[in-house]
């Protein structure tokens, strides 16, 4: 197999830089030419339609049909006349990622291009192979998809691409969006309500998302000739090259030219596509870099995401790329995350997380930034929760990433304010606006907090006008972690809102009774917060004294979800009934286990077919050395050490493989999903995926370099 690692090689070095024409016009001029956005709609509907799909979009309400047909047909002329002969519904199913199915509008019955209302609104997939975690065999075998109005269509090559739910026959959701739709619709509920406290003008608030993307660039034969990026995504053997990311010289430094050239070729055709990014740099590890757009609503950036990175990889094709959104492709080197940058943006256009200048403005601030710190306090396992994945947990706590404890980092300004709102006995509120002067906390107005005061080391950290939450994978959908701390966000806005009624009714002043409130949200949250080095092991020990969870594996952290408390929060806010919850549950660990399954297969096989006959082989050139030595009379032991060393290896890895082999059957014997996924993870990779890997790399070290069958991490990771 070693022919084929060299075959890789040798294209590798013949790969020509991929021509990128630089368009003509200033982005400015074609952003956006393949969206159907509100632009589009303004221009092509008539204003009575349109109006009443900008309200129902505002008011997350039903589209009727006549509205409906009036928007197909409208969208139809515009993608025909830009090329389109397909229509689809394009949605997220559990399974990750995204699912689409195409129809051509042309009907040959008719003769003629037809797209109705009917079809814009529902389509019926054959949703039987998708994962329903159980609903659907209780129930309809039916599943279909429900537009989405409140992300735009747009034209992904010659389809018209409609960005969709989905949702069982009975109407169970069996995707990642419309449960982040119903969380939206919580927040911006709750959170309009706290803001009516301050403003009467606020009629509705909305959740901002910026999602920084980090990924690995791969040349494409060298990804080909590694069955365990190809399988799995990541690389299960390799032994750390000699210089990894310790000299530091990656982050920020010059793109390698076939790398920049992809970079400017999907940007381009990202910006077509409406989607806004803006960053490109070098991440820590060699071969890794980070795009990251400007924000925008949570469902709508979330969505783009999705676009972006199915378009990065086929952007990738045309380079001879492959472009690795694993959170861990590659042991000892960092790992990729989608930093979540988050707030809540009124629609009078205040960030409820800006500090300002106007005291009454600070004091709304200040309601929202400590019900936030105090929401994740209330429910950190879920979030935990929220972003738990096989893959994850070889990232979360390894090299340079956020440790699997939540904690909130608040910084050091805002850390002494909530320090002094606390201390402050009597709170005594005088008529007019100086009450931050009695509060001893006048200072924050002048408050411009420095955006340098940093700790990339949270896994929840405020960075001056939002909430970065760190701790979300490379792969991952944003919708799930998005619809948990929107969700527990609006719950403990919904709680705090009831105290200061409760206050005001039994006659406190209302701004006191809000500091009051506040006051105790940042006693009972305190232990939440830390400001120190996250990736440290003293913070392990503090947080374990703080009886902080400190869950490191997907399957036992997803029992959060299925506490009363969490299964509550759920129902209450309309976002998912309790079977809803528990069918996604079982998904999840289904997953779980299918994933660390053809990990376990992907190892074994390697280890016994490629690995295992080319240490032999090698080993047989050893001996065959080692006996010729021996008939001239010269020592021949540091060579017989060798085929020892060798053969320890291969006995350590066969033994280890058959066993791990036999746990396999005996686990898939168990009917009880959290067993079996409990048991993959402890009795499967805990267990042998270390051992195994740790033979296999050294066996790397020993084996002469011309016979070694798979690509190694410094040929993978320099690519020019
Ligand atoms: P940093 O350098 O701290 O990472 P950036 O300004 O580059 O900060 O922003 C990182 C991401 O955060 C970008 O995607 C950006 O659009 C996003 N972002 C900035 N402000 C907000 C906000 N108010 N709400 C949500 N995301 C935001
Ligand atoms: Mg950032």
């Amino acid at each position: 197999m070693a022919h084929l690692r060299f075959e890789a090689l040798k294209k590798l070095n013949e790969r020509s830089p991929v021509f990128v024409e630089a368009p003509t016009q200033n982005a400015s001029q074609f952003f956006g030419e393949y969206v159907f956005g509100t632009e589009q709609m303004r221009a092509t509907l008539a204003p009575a339609v349109f109006k009443k799909v900008n309200q129902a979009i505002k008011n997350h309400e039903k589209i009727d049909e006549v509205t409906a047909d009036a928007v197909a047909s409208a969208a139809k002329s515009w993608a025909m006349a830009k090329g389109a002969t397909h229509f689809t519904h394009w949605f997220q199913p559990m399974t990750g990622g995204t699912a689409e199915k195409h129809d051509a509008f042309f009907d040959a019955l008719a003769g003629i291009e037809k797209f109705k209302g009917s079809e814009l609104v529902q389509q019926e997939p054959d949703a039987s192979s998708f994962p329903n975690g159980g609903i659907r065999s209780t129930f309809e075998a039916r599943g279909y998809t429900a537009w989405d109005p409140t992300s735009p269509m747009f034209l992904y090559g010659k389809t018209l691409t409609i960005p969709t739910i989905f949702v069982s026959y009975t109407g169970e959701t069996l995707d990642t969006k419309s449960p982040l739709l119903k969380a939206l619709k919580a927040v911006d509920i709750a959170a309009t309500k706290v803001c009516q406290l301050f403003d009467k003008d606020i009629q509705h608030v909305t959740a901002s998302l910026g999602s920084e993307q980090e990924y690995f660039v791969i040349d494409k034969a060298l990804f080909n000739a590694r069955p365990d990026l190809v399988m799995a995504g990541r690389s299960v053997y390799g032994h750390a090259p000699a210089r990894g990311q310790q000299l530091e010289d990656h982050y920020f430094g010059a793109i390698p030219s076939r790398v920049y050239d992809f970079m400017k070729d999907f940007e381009i055709e990202a910006w077509k596509l409406g989607i806004p990014v803006r960053t490109r740099h070098n991440e820590v590890a060699p071969s890794q870099f980070e795009v990251a757009p400007l924000f925008e609503e949570v469902n709508v950036a979330n969505d783009h995401n999705q676009l972006l990175m199915d378009l990065m990889n086929r952007v990738g094709e045309r380079h001879d790329l492959k472009i690795l959104f694993h959170e861990k492709p590659f042991a000892g080197l960092n790992g990729s995350g989608k930093h979540n940058n988050w707030s809540l943006i009124t629609d009078t256009g205040v960030n409820l997380y800006q500090p300002t200048s106007s005291a009454r403005d600070n004091l709304m601030f200040l309601t929202f930034f400590v019900t936030t710190v105090k929401a994740v306090h209330e429910y950190a396992d879920l979030l935990r929760a929220s972003i738990a994945t096989p893959a994850n947990d070889f990232r979360l706590g390894a090299n340079e990433a956020p440790p699997a404890i939540m904690s909130v980092f608040l910084g050091s300004q805002m850390s002494a304010v909530l320090d002094e709102l606390e201390k402050k006995g009597n709170v005594k509120i005088e008529k007019g606006d100086n009450m931050y002067m009695k509060l001893g906390i006048d200072q924050i107005p002048e408050i411009i907090l420095d955006a340098t005061d940093r700790n990339r080391t949270s896994p929840f950290a405020f960075t001056g006008n939002k909430f970065e939450f760190r701790a979300v994978g490379g792969s991952d959908n944003c919708a799930t972690p998005m619809t948990a701390l929107n969700l527990i966000v609006a719950e403990q806005l919904e709680q705090f809102n009831a105290a200061v009624e409760k206050e005001v009714e039994k006659g406190t002043e209302k701004r006191l009774a809000i500091v009051n409130i506040l006051r105790t949200y940042i006693k009972e949250s305190k232990n939440i917060r830390f400001e120190g080095d996250g990736y440290s092991e003293e913070w392990v020990k503090e947080a374990a004294k703080r009886k902080l969870g400190n869950v490191k594996t997907t399957p036992r952290a997803l029992d959060a979800y299925l506490t009363k408390k969490s299964l509550d929060l759920f129902e209450k806010h309309g976002v998912m009934n309790h079977k809803e919850v528990e069918a996604r549950n079982e998904i999840r660990l289904e997953s779980y286990i299918k994933r660390v399954q053809i990990e376990a297969r992907v190892m074994g096989d390697l280890a016994m077919n490629h690995i295992i006959p080319t240490a032999i082989n090698y080993q047989t050139k050893l001996i065959a050395n080692a006996n010729g030595l021996k008939g001239l009379g010269v020592d021949n032991k540091a060579v017989v050490q060798t085929i020892k060393e060798i053969s320890g290896h291969i006995d350590l890895i066969k033994k280890n493989v058959r066993a791990m082999i036999e746990e396999r059957k005996r686990l898939n014997k168990l009917s009880d999903t959290h067993k079996k996924a409990v048991g993959y993870c402890d009795d499967i990779k805990e267990k042998y995926f270390d051992v195994i890997r740790d033979s296999v790399d050294k066996l790397e070290l020993l084996v002469d370099n011309e016979d070694w069958p798979l690509v190694k991490y410094r040929e993978l990771l320099f690519l020019r």
